[in-house]
């Protein structure tokens, strides 16, 4: 899922729990949770060596309006549990995306990271893309009400 959802669910994981270390690892592991349900994201049928200026833009601006939102709500719930909590969300795609960006892509851990995250993640197909919308959406929305609610 893109930036936006994976760090909004660790902003509510954040806010839930009291320990700062299950925090983390159940943020760690909603990250794969999100990715199994169908969605669509720039990933979703490219590579990112086939990334579009216009895809990065799109990136760009997901982890801007994400970052604003864990902003907020950290100010709003409480810094450290919060911040805890969207960052171990946001790692799985943290940890792929600057193995590809610093070309370490072919360490053994990398590796082995990035086939774990693509296995797991949902495989879009082109017949499920409305759905791969809707559940997107209904995420966001969802988690944005019902942290704005608290
Ligand atoms: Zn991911």
């Amino acid at each position: 899922m893109i930036f936006l959802a994976h760090a909004l669910l660790g902003t509510l994981i954040g806010y839930s729990l009291s320990n700062l270390f299950l925090i983390a690892i159940i943020a760690f592991l909603s990250h794969f949770l999100l990715d199994a349900l169908p969605h669509i994201d720039t990933g979703s049928f490219k590579r990112k060596s086939q990334y579009t200026r216009k895809d990065w833009y799109i990136v760009m601006f997901d982890i801007i309006i994400g970052l604003a939102f864990v902003i907020y709500f950290a100010l709003k719930l409480g810094f450290l549990p919060v911040f805890i909590g969207a960052f171990f969300a946001i790692l799985p795609d943290a940890i792929d995306g600057s193995a590809w960006l610093f070309k370490f892509k072919k360490m053994a851990f990398f590796k082995k990271m990035n086939a774990f995250h693509e296995n797991f993640g949902f495989k879009m197909k082109h017949e499920f893309i409305l759905l791969g919308y809707i559940i997107e959406v209904a995420v966001i929305l969802g988690l944005l009400s019902i942290l704005f609610w608290l």
